[in-house]
């Protein structure tokens, strides 16, 4: 199976008519060395025997992380129709380091967006080529969903910072080289950038996940944390603004690497029909089974086309929220149908075997993680219900 398949080369001349050649060849490199270097070790990953550094180094050395970002800060200056696709790939080979790269990418997004000249040239080029690795640390134990109610404090004292309180759940933690941290001063959530090792800074224990657990995930705590006053991101009291903004885009990229998933879980189950026979004749030859073959390829082209036209409403500049947000929803929701789907026509093949289920278990944190499908439809309404018709 090619990860950059025939469709996607079709989509890109959709959507770049006259630059599909040049981006056709980018992802055909990235695809085909993400099929040799990642995918085979996606059940390792998976078992806990093999580490995600090395492979995700490999990835920022082809240049990923810096497909979407301004040439002025080493990126590649590519739409972020081409990134997303990017990501989608990755899903495939493997969804807990393109979960990883995706938060690490955002932060870096938020700071192209929101941060200081002087921010971007310290850390946007060393993020997007993967010299330092970065961390999103917005959701608290208390706050998830309602981040406005973080409790976390910064306040301001002799030219720093002092930042307490803890932040749960966080994608890179322990590992990660910066963090962009939400923490409340006397104006409102606002935005920090913080540098480890810091003294003021611990984290959890590992936490033990369902899935994507090639990623790492801790608690990050911090106690009387310090940084300078220059790590402030953007205006004191706009960080609950930027964090939205920060998500919308990373919405996005997430719903691309659902379809990812969903497009490896597809590739077995179809493989598998082929050639499992039961009653005199292959199991693909049964009506139900065709029947759920065609499902899952439509979600999986649906989810793929609701992802590409939310990067192309983000390129053409405007609101995006909701095109973001209903392209999460569906292909985080379609993920779970279609992986759901490959266990059930495996059989009892499916429920044991940790290479098959283990696509499940990884889609099933993306409708909660970046925005429940609950908040997310919320989120969806508001903006639909606001728009003139
Ligand atoms: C593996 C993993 C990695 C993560 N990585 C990161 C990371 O890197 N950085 C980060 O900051 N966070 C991260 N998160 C946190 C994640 O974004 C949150 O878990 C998510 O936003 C939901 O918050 P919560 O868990 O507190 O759930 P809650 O907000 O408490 O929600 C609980 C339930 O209530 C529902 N609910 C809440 N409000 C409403 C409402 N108004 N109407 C209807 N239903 C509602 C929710 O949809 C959900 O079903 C990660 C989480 C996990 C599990």
């Amino acid at each position: 199976m090619a990860i950059f398949s025939a469709e996607h080369r079709r989509l890109m001349q959709m959507l770049h008519p006259s630059h599909h050649q040049e981006y056709s060849e980018l992802l055909t490199s990235l695809g085909a060395f993400m099929e040799k270097e990642i995918l085979p070790l996606s059940p390792k990953l998976d078992a806990g025997t093999a580490s995600i550094k090395g492979p995700r180094a490999a990835l920022f050395a082809q240049g990923m992380g810096q497909i979407p970002f301004p040439t002025e800060y080493g990126g590649l200056g590519l739409p972020f129709s081409v990134y997303a696709i990017s990501v989608e790939l990755l899903g495939t080979a493997d969804a807990s380091i393109a979960l990883s790269v995706e938060i690490h990418n955002a932060v870096a997004e938020g700071l192209v967006n929101f941060g200081s000249e002087s921010q971007k040239e310290s850390y946007v080029e060393k993020i997007i080529t993967g010299r330092k690795l970065a961390s999103f640390a917005l959701t608290e134990p208390a706050s998830g969903s309602d981040a406005g109610t973080m409790a976390t404090t910064a306040e301001k004292k002799a030219g720093e910072f002092v930042i307490n309180g803890s932040k749960m759940f966080i994608t890179n933690a322990g590992e990660a080289d910066v963090y962009l941290v939400f923490a409340r001063t006397k104006k409102g959530p606002s935005a920090f950038i913080l540098e480890a090792p810091n003294r003021g800074l611990r984290f959890g224990a590992e936490l033990q996940k369902l899935g994507m657990r090639g990623s790492k995930t801790h608690e990050v705590i911090f106690s009387d944390c310090r940084v300078p006053e220059e790590n402030l991101v953007g205006e004191e009291g706009k960080g609950a603004d930027y964090a939205k903004e920060i998500l919308h885009g990373a919405r996005i990229v997430v719903a691309a690497l659902n379809v990812g998933i969903s497009q490896l879980a597809y590739g077995k189950a179809v493989a598998y029909a082929k050639q499992r026979r039961a009653f005199g004749k292959s199991i693909s030859e049964f009506q139900l089974i065709k029947e759920k073959i065609a499902d899952m390829k439509t979600e999986i082209s649906a989810g793929r086309l609701l992802y590409l036209y939310a990067s192309k409403v983000k390129e053409l500049g405007g609101d995006f929220s909701s095109e973001a947000s209903q392209a999460k929803v569906f292909a985080t929701e379609m993920s779970l149908r279609v992986s759901d789907e490959a266990i059930q026509i495996h059989g009892g093949y499916g429920y044991t075997t940790d290479d098959l289920h283990r696509h499940w278990r990884d889609a099933r944190l993306l409708t909660i993680g970046e925005g429940t499908s609950e908040v997310l439809r919320m989120l969806i309404a508001r903006r639909e219900l606001s728009r003139e018709l």
